[in-house]
């Protein structure tokens, strides 16, 4: 056995093999040793190597599933070997020692299929990192749902490229990646390490990938697929080859492969989208972020649309368009939204099934999961199709009904053959109803009659030994056996019937030539039941596949029903309203709120104050000031997640809302990121600064709060001042800038298009009431202080510091006034003639009457031109 162990554990060496025994998987030496740590399960030890205890551990097969996810989750890969042979085939082939095993398949983070190693509303992301040529390319798949894409990310050795991967892989949260052992290191970022799995450079050959996607679609050419480059072709290739691996030779269905342009998207970088809360808080949890408010999808393929909507949002007017007239449509029909939602509840996650079972890891229970979606997704269809003429009916909702009208009778096949509850496991049958197969009906009865006959043979024998408690028994080492209590064991080998197999201290068996042939009989029909069983499932599960393009584009066409059904909820209950959207320079927005705040303050008192936002050509960036917690940030976001949504084909928390197209979104929120770590927090805002100069254009929206604060005040301020300067005369982006250095407001003397607006507070007894409302012009004080009062800061340390602020501004203020003075003293025609004057003195010559006229002069002169004017 162990030798059997040693030669599959050389050819999964990078795997922790689990090795089947008996109802165990069991891991010895290294492996053992690592993952007794990792599960923090006992380490034994079973038998010896070079006199030294081989490490063992081991968990049981039917909890596999509760220690599998630990192990992917720390990034190991498990290889899992199955006993692929019966003891009655080895014995059939007269083989001696252990029973034939493999390893059926590895599973790794980026590989998993099962629901209970998935998240739900999460894909699950392979990625593989192509460099050619000093070109970028990336291709992902998501092997539970069939979702296959790449991308090129940058060209020519472009000096940002190395920032679009990291902000690409990032955003798109990988469980895997796959890199050449060869790629420049220099790419990788620390956080990728521990999923980073290395490939052989041989695998990195553009032909032998450009062949192996040929083979996967049975294509001779890509050209009908898309346009894909070299370097795409040879990510997605790679991903090919490593599926195939860890498969074992089988690859899950996956959708044509698409190749997406970057200037598809509005773009937001990852920095933007972890500064606007998007996928999470900023603490990192899913409560309180833009997702977790909006998504009231009722399908799992649908949350996972909504979620690559929002972090890649459409760049194209029709795209947006389409969503907003179907969600119209369903408003402006009285369409009853909460009754198709019931609907969409009851389907299930598709594309996982679909995927199971083109892996060969499908279930009768996965059957009967597609079947019983894909009728709920018919009646969805018939009810839509029949509600109004199409030619009245919006485009994108037209193609979408298309897409839906299929064959369904498959579906019914399948429901019309399955029980209502079916096993988990295929192999042990009992999933498909009697009255379906006339062959099935046949065996079944034949295994009753058999078991009503043992039932006979029972009494039959009790009669005969006059043991009222004799039974027939079954159990796996004997089989049908007849057993008495040991006291008749004597009486039963008396009679020539009985064949003796075993006695113990209480009970003796025997066995009877009528039993065995009965035996033998019942095991003949439940295995030939089972066959007709598997070659029904298998049947089911091909035409299954046959029609697995058309299931993916019907779950594709629902997730966007499911969307257009909660905005159009949304719209009703939450007031949101349906942007215009055109590709001016414009972000209008009237009684704008920030969906998450409102969200959450839904169950308050208080309810949010709505803003309005006026940006354009004219009007191109809004310089915001006001005292900390008046609602800056707030603002701030809330115009991008408006704008973000907008273009997601999403409603928007809004009165009015008109929205130029954007091609990137920036937003930096001060600086403090774990990601770039060993830097400063002010290098990290220097850097993010820079990307934004680097990359943004005028069709950009860029959001920046409080940028420059990371260090001293002057810097700070001449950073922020020549930041804004640069956006509004080079770039000329859409710009929302907050900030608490109030000097920045005379930026607006100088730069045409900039406007000054301020959040607004009321002072009264003493205290400060945040409006939260945003007017136009500047903040005149911080009022930090009375922050600082609210935050509980003792009042000892409060009252001092408005002593210091008090020092802090007279003398800023008497230096203030002395740097007028000077000014006007320099600059004063007067004192210059005065000072002429006083040149053209010759001291030696000058008679004391003519000095004191001189100094009666400047005194006359000191007095009508008032005291300061003089004044050093
Ligand atoms: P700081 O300068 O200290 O960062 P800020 O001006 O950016 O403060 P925000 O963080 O935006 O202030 O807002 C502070 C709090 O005020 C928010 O957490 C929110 O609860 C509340 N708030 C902000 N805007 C509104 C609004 N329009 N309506 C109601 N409450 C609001």
């Amino acid at each position: 056995m162990m030798e059997q162990y040693l030669n599959i554990k050389n050819k999964y060496k990078d795997a922790l093999l689990f090795y089947r025994m008996g109802d165990f998987y069991e891991l010895f030496f290294e492996d053992a040793i690592i993952a007794s740590e990792a599960l923090d399960i006992a380490l034994t030890k079973r038998g010896k190597s070079n006199g030294k205890d081989i490490p063992m551990c081991g968990v049981p097969f039917h909890s596999a599933d509760n220690y599998l996810p630990k192990l992917i989750k720390k990034g190991f890969n498990v290889a899992v070997c199955e006993q692929t042979e019966t003891p009655e085939e080895a014995k059939l082939n007269s083989k001696k020692g252990p029973l034939k095993r493999e390893v059926v398949r590895i599973i790794s983070p980026g590989t998993l299929t099962e629901d209970s190693l998935l998240q739900r509303k999460n894909n699950n992301y392979l990625g593989s990192i192509s460099i050619l040529n000093g070109s970028i390319s990336v291709a992902w798949v998501d092997v539970s749902t069939g979702y296959f894409k790449s991308r090129l990310i940058g060209k020519d050795n472009n000096s940002n490229q190395k920032q679009f991967l990291t902000n690409f892989m990032l955003k798109k949260d990988f469980s895997e990646i796959l890199i050449s052992e060869d790629m420049d290191i220099d790419y990788i970022i620390d956080e990728w390490h521990p999923i980073i799995k290395k490939q052989s450079p041989s695998l990195y050959h553009y032909q032998s990938c450009f062949d192996q996607i040929c083979s996967y679609y049975s294509v001779v050419s890509l050209e009908g697929i898309g346009t894909f480059t070299k370097g795409e072709i040879i990510a997605a290739g790679v991903l090919l080859s490593y599926l195939k691996l860890t498969q074992c030779g089988k690859i899950p269905f996956l959708s044509m492969i698409k190749s997406e342009n970057i200037n598809d998207y509005l773009e937001i970088d990852y920095f933007t989208q972890k500064s606007l809360e998007i996928l999470q808080n900023l603490s990192g949890n899913y409560e309180g972020s833009l997702i977790s408010c909006i998504d009231e999808t009722k399908t799992a393929s649908g949350a996972r649309l909504l979620k690559q909507r929002i972090i890649e949002p459409f760049y194209d007017i029709n795209l947006i368009q389409d969503r907003y007239d179907i969600i119209n449509w369903i408003l402006g029909n009285n369409v009853h939204i909460n009754n198709y939602q019931e609907s969409l509840k009851s389907i299930p996650d598709l594309e996982r099934s679909l995927s199971r079972i083109s892996l060969l890891r499908g279930s009768p229970r996965d059957l009967l999961l597609i079947s019983k979606g894909l009728l709920s997704i018919k009646e969805i269809a018939n009810n839509l199709i029949l509600f109004q003429q199409k030619n009245l009916k919006p485009k994108l909702l037209n193609s979408i009904l298309d897409t839906l009208k299929i064959d369904y009778t498959l579906f019914l096949n399948i429901q019309k053959a399955l029980k209502s509850e079916v096993p988990l496991i295929v192999k042990e049958g009992g999933f498909v109803k009697d009255g379906f197969n006339v062959e099935l009906d046949h065996l079944r009865n034949l295994r009753n009659n058999e078991l009503n006959q043992i039932m006979k043979l029972q009494k039959k024998y009790s009669e005969l030994t006059k043991i009222n408690s004799l039974k027939i028994k079954h159990n796996r080492m004997l089989g049908y056996h007849v057993e008495v209590r040991a006291i008749h064991d004597q009486s039963l080998r008396n009679i020539d019937l009985f064949i003796h197999r075993q006695t113990t201290a209480q009970a003796s068996r025997f066995t009877t030539n009528e039993l065995v042939d009965i035996e033998t009989q019942i095991l003949n029909s439940y295995e030939k039941a089972i066959k007709i069983e598997l070659e029904i499932f298998n049947d089911f599960a091909k035409k299954i596949l046959q029609k697995g393009k058309e299931i993916l584009n019907i779950v594709h066409s629902i997730s966007e029903l499911d969307i257009s059904f909660m905005v159009a909820n949304q719209s009703l209950s939450r007031n949101y309203i349906c942007p215009n959207i055109s590709n001016d320079k414009i972000l209008e927005i009237t009684g704008g709120r920030h969906p998450v705040v409102e969200h959450q303050m839904r169950l308050s008192e208080v309810s949010f104050i709505s803003n309005d936002c006026k940006l354009n050509n004219e009007d191109l960036i809004s310089l915001i000031t006001g005292p900390n917690m008046a609602g800056k940030s707030t603002y701030l976001r809330q115009n991008a997640l408006i704008s973000i949504m907008a273009q997601a084909g999403l409603f928007v928390p809004a009165e009015k809302a008109k929205i130029g197209l954007f091609d990137k979104i920036f937003s930096r929120v001060g600086a403090s990121d774990d990601l770039a770590k060993g830097q400063s927090t002010f290098m990290i805002e220097m850097i993010e600064t820079s990307l934004i100069l680097n990359t943004s254009t005028e069709k950009s929206l860029v959001i920046l709060d409080e940028i420059g604060r990371g260090t001293s005040t002057f810097d700070g301020l001449a950073i922020a001042w020549s930041v804004l300067e640069y956006l509004h005369e080079k770039i000329k982006p859409i710009t929302l800038f907050a900030t608490h250095y109030h000097e920045l407001t005379a930026l607006k003397e100088n730069l045409k298009n900039l406007s000054c607006h301020k959040m607004s507070v009321k002072e009264w007894n003493n205290s400060i009431i945040f409006m939260h409302k945003i007017l136009d012009g500047e903040a005149d004080k911080s009022y930090g202080i009375h922050v600082a009062k609210l935050a509980g800061i003792p009042s000892v340390v409060t009252d001092n510091a408005t002593k210091i602020l008090y020092d802090l501004q007279n003398k800023s203020n008497q230096f203030k006034q002395n740097s007028i003075k000077k000014v006007t003293t320099v600059n004063s025609k007067e004192v210059n003639d005065f000072l002429d004057e006083f040149d053209k003195i010759n001291v030696d010559d000058i008679s004391p009457r003519e000095s004191l006229d001189f100094l009666y002069k400047l005194k006359s002169k000191r007095q009508t031109n008032g005291k300061n004017k003089f004044k050093k």
